[in-house]
């Protein structure tokens, strides 16, 4: 969660893209953690997609274990993925299989990069990718 860069305003946590294994410091944690949220900025509509990865395989003086990274969404991009995110039966379970998470996660999968602009884009099956430019 946070406060929105273009307007200063909170963000609601809105959609969980994906999420993999279990949180450091938690039974079951297995070196790695990751997800991918999106962020909505209850006034202005504005977003950010947000990438953390944690990975304590190696001592943490050699490499930092937790990375975050972080994508502004234009609110028309954010308007785009509203509109098809009702065929979701759950935006905020990282592990649903619907179409609209698989094909946010394997086009994130596909594309991530980290100094890039994130844009939401919708297939002719009206499904949302993101897509990102460098
Ligand atoms: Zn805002
Ligand atoms: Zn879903």
């Amino acid at each position: 969660m946070g406060i929105c860069a273009t307007c200063g305003s909170d963000q609601e946590y809105r959609i969980q893209i994906d999420e993999g294994g279990v949180p450091h410091g938690s039974p079951g944690h297995q070196i790695t953690y990751r997800w991918t949220n999106l962020y909505v900025c209850l006034r202005c509509g504005a977003g950010v997609l947000a990438h953390f990865d944690h990975d304590c395989f190696a001592p943490p003086y050699d490499e930092p274990w937790d990375m975050n990274w972080r994508w502004p969404v234009t609110v028309q991009d954010v308007q785009r993925l509203e509109a098809v995110l009702t065929r979701c039966p759950d935006p905020t379970r990282g592990a649903c299989v619907c179409p609209v998470h698989r094909s946010l996660r394997a086009s994130d999968q596909a594309s991530r990069a980290p100094d890039a602009t994130a844009t939401i884009l919708l297939t002719e099956d009206e499904l949302p990718e993101l897509c990102f430019r460098t």
